[in-house]
């Protein structure tokens, strides 16, 4: 007999390692280099940890063998106060900052804590598709808002406010954000959370590129702007940190969390049920956010991870029918295809094709639940040169879709 997985899963997906990247792995499998354009890797491409942080982990890693507490460890959630501090966030206590392993474990939690059956959570589309399948799986009924590609692909307030129901219980904001590369505004941030305090919702705000961003501009963090709102907010040391593998991620809940203290003691338990995060790995976070902030060099004007925005940005408007915002931030770019211009009608198809064929491996836009298959996401963390030359491969191979 088959031994079949639970109705759970039903509509539960996370494309960026999807079927796609099962035959990526087949091809490796057979001898093939695949170029892995789907996933925000950054060591893979030569982006290595900041010397302090590993300094940091191996001088501690003798003392880093035992469990910590639930939450963290002391130093680590108070450095996570005291960045937040820097970033104009009063009030947020140590007891209210948990440490995951990777924002994705405390993503998980976050929605697990908080969801009925049934209750709506407003995620962006395009999103980061965790979010999406997070909700999904803990009984919660994602409902999508568009972001507007017109308008530097901000969110659509208007269309955030007519999807709101008696059953929406939050909203998700990822800003900087992955797929688009958008940097919202404050005044962006204060209509969403304009509309979160009308409606009393829950803002998760997922914050992990908040130090890359190319217009030098200072990170808004929404706990800042909403400290009547109960504010999740997420980052963590995979991007600004180049700590992907490490797995080391925190949660600021902010707010007026004297109305939220059943959901904390929930949130508290669920840490307990994992018993507690990487501790090498949370070492890490004291020196990473007291640190000099290596990343500024990088997406200042002569930075790498600038230039190679830059060059991806211009490569991919380069192709005929093929048209790109320029991305503010993160690691991303989310061009459109013109399908006036070009035959796709499933973006997955489309995707897997140019595996198989060019061995390059990228994202379908559906994958980021965004709703017509006209988008793909490629990653900025490939040599300028390199990435140049692998956008040019994707527009030779998508001249063989022309109408
Ligand atoms: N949030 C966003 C917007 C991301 O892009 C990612 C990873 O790509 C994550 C969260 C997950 O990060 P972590 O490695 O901390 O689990």
């Amino acid at each position: 007999m088959q031994v079949k997985q639970s109705s759970k899963l039903t509509g539960v997906s996370y494309e960026i390692r999807g079927p796609v990247a099962e035959q990526a792995a087949r091809l490796e499998a057979e001898g093939h280099h695949v170029v892995k354009l789907n996933t925000g890797n950054p060591l893979l491409f030569g982006f290595e940890a900041p010397a302090e942080i590993l300094q940091d982990i191996v001088r501690s890693l003798p003392a880093s063998s035992g469990y910590s507490s639930s939450k963290g460890l002391l130093p680590a959630r108070r450095a996570v106060v005291q960045y937040y501090q820097t970033l104009g966030v009063d009030g947020l206590d140590v007891e209210e900052v948990f440490l995951g392993n990777g924002v994705s474990e405390l993503i998980m939690m976050a929605m697990t804590a908080l969801l009925e059956n049934g209750d709506e959570v407003l995620v962006p589309a395009p999103d980061f598709p965790l979010w999406t399948a997070a909700t999904t799986l803990n009984g919660g009924r994602p409902v999508h808002y568009i972001c507007d590609e017109g308008s530097d692909w901000y969110p659509d307030t208007a269309d955030i406010e007519s999807k709101i129901t008696d059953r929406t219980r939050a909203i998700v904001i990822i800003n900087p954000n992955n797929p688009t590369g958008a940097v919202y505004p404050p005044e962006v941030l204060r209509q969403i959370l304009e509309i979160a305090r009308r409606h009393h919702l829950v803002v998760f705000s997922d914050e992990i590129y908040d130090k890359i961003r190319y217009d030098g501009s200072a990170h808004t963090a929404v706990a800042a702007l909403a400290p009547d709102l109960l504010c999740l907010t997420f980052s963590g040391l995979s991007k600004a940190y180049r700590c992907a593998g490490f797995r080391s991620g925190w949660l600021a809940v902010s707010g007026p969390i004297q109305h939220a203290e059943n959901y904390l003691e929930g949130l508290s338990m669920l840490a307990g049920l994992r018993l507690c995060a990487n501790v090498p790995a949370q070492q890490a976070i004291q020196a990473a956010l007291g640190g000099y902030q290596s990343i500024g060099d990088l997406v200042l004007p002569g930075g790498r991870l600038r230039e190679q925005r830059d060059r991806a940005w211009e490569a991919l408007n380069a192709i005929p029918g093929v048209s790109c915002v320029k991305p503010a931030g993160a690691l991303y770019a989310f061009p459109r295809i013109d399908l006036d211009m070009y035959r796709i009608h499933d973006d997955e198809r489309f995707v897997l094709d140019l595996l198989l064929q060019e061995k390059l491996h990228i994202v379908q836009g559906t994958g980021f639940n965004w709703p017509r298959p006209d988008h793909f996401r490629i990653i900025t963390l490939p040599y300028a040169d390199e990435l140049e030359a692998f956008i040019e491969r994707i527009g030779r191979f998508l001249a063989s879709y022309k109408q």
